[in-house]
């Protein structure tokens, strides 16, 4: 068990964590940031973003999370690896255990974030790291002259089909239904990419093949027609969105039936002194600059929060 007692710990460092540790750094409440597995969130496993204010020309994601890093750093945030394995928010202070080491803090950001989705196919999991990927720019180097898979029909699944035409011949977006979530200008971009083909009411039920420790090819499914195939791709990218990160409460913050945790006045949770931000608990808006914006707010509660405290 640690002894000191922290003012705030914020548990992530997306685009939400890294803007909660600026603002309370500036409020000189010395807030420790805890990086997990996946340090940076989603913005570090993306490419250009050009919808954040600010970067007329786009910046590339893993530049625009490391900036934020070192803005926060600056004005005196921790940084720490580490998982954070479960909490007792009942307690006060507040206590989370990383395994080794026990942390106590009078307010808790939880701005941790969520992880890309699987399919569960029979052997998808065996084959990670073998074919089988959800980040197309840690993965599709691998893949240059190869033909793709990409599941889905959101913005990920478009942006992940258009970046990985740099590698590879042939990209073929499979999705389950005929319309599609991802917004119009990157679903145009990729339809007149001549590289990228759509095969739609379409689904994945399985990914061969675990003997030879690559990826071969598909088994679809049409859903109009029933009709089932073999389809031959040396990757299966999946672009079909995040599951909230929330496991390490249990059942002591309340969540919706997708996992994601419910919050009043935009960062409240039901806990005093626990407060919520980006995309862990936003399932509608799920941008940079919301999840950045919403770490602000969590920051400002935080110091109010402490103030009335008679911190
Ligand atoms: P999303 O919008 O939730 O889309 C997920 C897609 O995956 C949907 O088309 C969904 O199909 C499909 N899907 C989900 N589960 C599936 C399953 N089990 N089997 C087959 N298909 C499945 O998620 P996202 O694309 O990750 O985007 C999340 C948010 O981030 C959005 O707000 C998006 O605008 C934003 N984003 C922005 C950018 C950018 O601006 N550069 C890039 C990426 C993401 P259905 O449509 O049938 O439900």
């Amino acid at each position: 068990m640690n002894d000191a007692i922290r003012n705030v710990v914020i548990i992530g460092s997306g685009c939400a964590g890294h803007t909660a540790a600026l603002y309370a750094a500036r409020a000189n409440l010395k807030p420790l940031v805890l990086e997990g597995h996946e340090p940076g969130g989603q913005l570090s496993l993306t490419t250009l973003v050009e919808n954040f204010p600010g970067f007329p020309e786009g910046i590339n994601g893993p530049e625009l999370i490391e900036n934020m890093r070192k803005q926060a750093l600056r004005f005196g945030a921790e940084y720490q690896m580490g998982q954070v394995a479960s909490a007792d928010l009942r307690s006060r202070p507040l206590e989370l255990n990383l395994g080794k080491e026990t942390i106590r803090t009078r307010t808790l950001i939880v701005a941790s974030g969520a992880t890309a989705r699987w399919l569960g196919l029979p052997n998808e999991q065996a084959l990670i790291g073998h074919g089988v990927s959800s980040c197309a720019t840690c993965d599709g180097f691998f893949f240059s002259g190869k033909e793709i898979v990409v599941v889905g029909g959101g913005d990920s699944a478009m942006e992940e089909a258009t970046f990985l035409t740099r590698f590879a011949t042939k990209v073929t977006v499979i999705h389950r239904r005929d319309s599609f979530r991802a917004s119009k200008i990157m679903l145009e971009r990729a339809r007149k990419n001549e590289r990228i083909q759509f095969l739609t009411n379409t689904v994945v039920e399985d990914v061969y093949d675990v003997s030879k420790k690559e990826v071969t090819g598909l088994k679809l499914r049409n859903l109009k027609t029933n009709e089932v195939s073999d389809f031959p791709t040396s990757a299966l990218f999946l672009g079909i969105g995040h599951v909230p990160n929330t496991k390490m409460f249990g059942e002591q913050l309340e969540t919706d039936k997708d996992g994601y945790l419910v919050t009043t006045d935009y960062v409240f949770t039901r806990i005093p002194g626990v407060f919520a931000c980006g995309d862990v608990q936003d399932r509608r808006y799920r941008q940079a600059i919301t999840a950045a914006g919403s770490g602000c707010m969590a920051a400002i509660e935080v110091e109010k929060f402490l103030e009335e405290e008679g911190r």
